[in-house]
């Protein structure tokens, strides 16, 4: 059976390497970096530079048999993927390409973001000469950016967060937390306003001007529904992402499965979830390899944790929260972890 998966993270490398072994599939992994990169750790990235050969693995450096395509995918259709350089068909494709963070402004000049291994290392080198920084967002990414840089970098900081508290999907006691660390180290916050307009100084909604050296966008994700073409609108979802029925296959399409933040299911979208389905995936590929139907996909709980610094944090689990060194120590264990199982 020939397997061609669009995505190298989370989701692609688990199910890549668990194909790797497996000699009743060819598999392709594409993907443009050809890289695994742990982005949950980018943030402290900001501040030492040498963290990125811990948390990037090569995908040639975990993979031996699958074909790895180091190239972008252009166009995807029912049929088959397109790169710059080729067209490939197959038995059964698994798209798990992530989600996008576009900055929305006009202008982008000096807004850089936190999304991958390159933009961490251009943002870095406008910190070094940047006093003043604006973030813009303060979600899990502006958030754990913002107490990096203050922690870390000893810069002025203001964060500017369109809801009326941090983390605002999170419980209460979350933002309450993540707003003393903050503010105890100087960072100024603006609530309920968003930056609209860079033209050398930054202006938000409610027409306060924010001066500052640079700008590090960390204002929601979008989906790269572009790159499908010649598929129904009933694949797309309203609300985010691709339908997916109960076995994580493409609504409709019986030899495409969707794992990742690019589902448009009910949950979180995180690294650990974006396992869980790479996992599924590859057992429902080898059920399918020995005539089998595939098996329905089961939601797994995990906890959640936002780093505040090198030293502190909070952790999230089923409506319970803890706050300070343990979770911190336990995002270093669950970055250890993380690449160490694609490793071995
Ligand atoms: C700064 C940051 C911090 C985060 N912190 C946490 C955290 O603490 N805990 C947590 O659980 N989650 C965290 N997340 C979210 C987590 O990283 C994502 O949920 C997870 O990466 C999703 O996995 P995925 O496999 O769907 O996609 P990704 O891991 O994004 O992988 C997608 C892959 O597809 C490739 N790709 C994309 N487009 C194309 C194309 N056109 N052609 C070829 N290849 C392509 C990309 O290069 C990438 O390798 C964080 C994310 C960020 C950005």
């Amino acid at each position: 059976m020939k397997v061609v998966i669009v995505g190298g993270g989370f989701c692609g490398s688990i199910l890549a390497k668990k194909l790797d072994r497996e000699d009743q599939f060819k598999t392709l992994l594409i993907d443009h970096d050809g890289r695994y990169e742990y982005y949950p750790s980018l943030p402290k990235l900001l501040s030492e530079p040498s963290l990125k050969e811990k948390i990037t693995l090569d995908h040639s450096s975990f993979l031996s048999e699958i074909e790895i395509i180091k190239e972008g995918v252009k166009k995807i259709t029912s049929e088959s993927v397109k790169t710059e350089n080729r067209s490939i068909d197959f038995d059964r494709l698994v798209l798990c390409f992530g989600a996008d963070y576009p900055i929305r402004l006009g202008n982008k000049n000096n807004v850089h973001k936190v999304t991958s291994i390159r933009s961490v290392y251009q943002a870095r080198k406008a910190l070094v000469d940047s006093d003043h920084i604006l973030i813009i967002g303060g979600g899990l990414i502006g958030v754990e950016t913002a107490a990096e840089i203050a922690e870390e970098l000893n810069k002025n900081i203001t964060l500017v967060h369109p809801h009326e508290r941090l983390l605002e999907r999170n419980p209460i006691e979350a933002s309450e937390y993540a707003e003393r660390f903050l503010k105890d180290r100087g960072v100024n916050i603006l609530f309920d306003d968003k930056v609209v307009e860079n033209h050398g100084a930054f202006m938000t909604e409610k027409g306060k001007e924010v001066d500052s050296d640079m700008a590090i966008w960390a204002a929601g994700l979008s989906f790269r529904g572009s790159l499908l073409s010649g598929f129904g609108d009933d694949v797309f979802s309203d609300r985010w992402g691709l339908k997916v029925d109960d076995t994580l296959k493409l609504r409709g399409h019986d030899d495409i499965y969707v794992g990742g933040d690019i589902t448009s299911l009910d949950e979180e979208k995180t690294g650990h979830n974006a396992d869980v389905h790479g996992k599924r995936i590859y057992k429902n590929l080898k059920r399918e390899s020995r005539g089998k139907e595939p098996k329905k996909y089961t939601k797994s709980n995990a906890p959640m944790i936002i780093s505040l610094g090198r030293k502190d944090g909070i952790m999230l689990f089923e409506g319970k929260i803890l706050t300070g060194g343990f979770p911190a120590v336990v995002k270093k264990l669950l970055e250890i972890g993380a690449v160490q199982r694609l490793r071995f």
